[in-house]
């Protein structure tokens, strides 16, 4: 199959970035001015679990003629039936014209506060088994995203493991004795929390799920049945054969397109702002202008 070459023609868009107010490394402010830089038309702020990033970037878009769109990224428990093997799914709400509810910003608070609350049970435990770790270590690596392979770094820099695998098989597994459970809502919960939310539930980088194609799509058409509205074809980790491939089945599945690159800063050296890695990105600004008809 021949891939057409990348469009370049009109504005550039990217639906998909993170400032230090999750895991990313640049401030608000620096990355409306590179997205100025790379000449953006539209940006979306697609922090983990926070719209505290967003937030602070819209004085400064506003200011610096930037079309910016409020958008969060959430975790989600895949089930799979017959399945032992956890799986999780990153599920891009947008809110391209609307505020969220009440209800969906005070669920965001109390996801923040159950993270903390695991986490901090988790270093005491950790604590009472002699090992020197406090959450304040744990949070100032993981910021919004705190969790277990935030322990497990310190723990194999620490030296009490010599590995990953050995932090979750002795401490921080579910066999380990110092294991503290973490409830995680299932990917139809968070599509429908997102919709009850006001904003539009969209599945991230669809080829981390780390799925057969049959299954793929069998799992798709079931978070559509679900309310699913969208489908990030275009991202960073999609070479130009799976963009198209992904683009097809979002047409199949009636769900809308979307991409981004996923932008991180230092983080992520390779993936650069609104065009990927290597220039694999060109995200038309008609996927903005279909998530904005979405909600009208
Ligand atoms: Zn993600
Ligand atoms: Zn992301």
């Amino acid at each position: 199959m021949v891939t057409p070459p990348v469009d370049v023609s009109g504005p550039v868009i990217d639906l998909h970035s993170h400032t230090n107010a999750s895991d990313g490394t640049l401030t608000p402010a620096e990355l409306v001015a590179l997205a100025k830089t790379k000449n953006l038309s539209s940006l979306a702020i697609t922090d983990h679990d926070t719209f505290e990033g967003y937030e602070i970037a819209v004085p400064l878009a506003q200011a610096s003629g930037l079309d910016l769109v409020r958008g969060i990224e959430l975790n989600s428990r895949l089930l799979i039936e017959g399945s032992a093997q956890p799986r999780f799914v990153h599920i891009l709400v947008y809110f391209p014209s609307r505020h969220p509810s009440e209800g969906f910003q005070s669920w965001l608070a109390e996801q923040r506060t159950d993270r903390r609350s695991r986490n901090a049970k988790l270093a005491k435990a950790l604590q009472d088994r002699g090992v020197n770790i406090t959450l304040q270590e744990v949070e100032a690596r993981g910021r919004t995203l705190a969790g277990r392979p935030h322990f497990a770094r310190i723990l194999v820099e620490k030296g009490y493991v010599t590995n990953f695998e050995d932090a979750f098989h002795k401490y921080l597994g579910e066999d380990a004795p110092s294991y503290v459970e973490r409830e995680s809502n299932t990917t139809e919960e968070v599509i429908d929390l997102a919709l009850q939310g006001g904003g539009i539930p969209v599945v991230a980088h669809p080829i981390r799920i780390g799925l057969a194609r049959a299954v793929e799509h069998d799992v798709l058409t079931r978070f559509k049945q679900a309310g699913l509205v969208g489908l990030e074809v275009y991202h960073s980790d999609h070479p130009p054969a799976l963009q198209q491939y992904y683009r097809v089945l979002a047409d199949e599945l009636e769900l809308l397109p979307t991409g981004g690159s996923d932008f991180h800063g230092a983080v992520k050296p390779d993936t650069e702002l609104g065009t990927g890695r290597a220039h694999n990105l060109r995200v038309p600004a008609e996927f903005l202008e279909g998530l904005r008809r979405f909600v009208q």
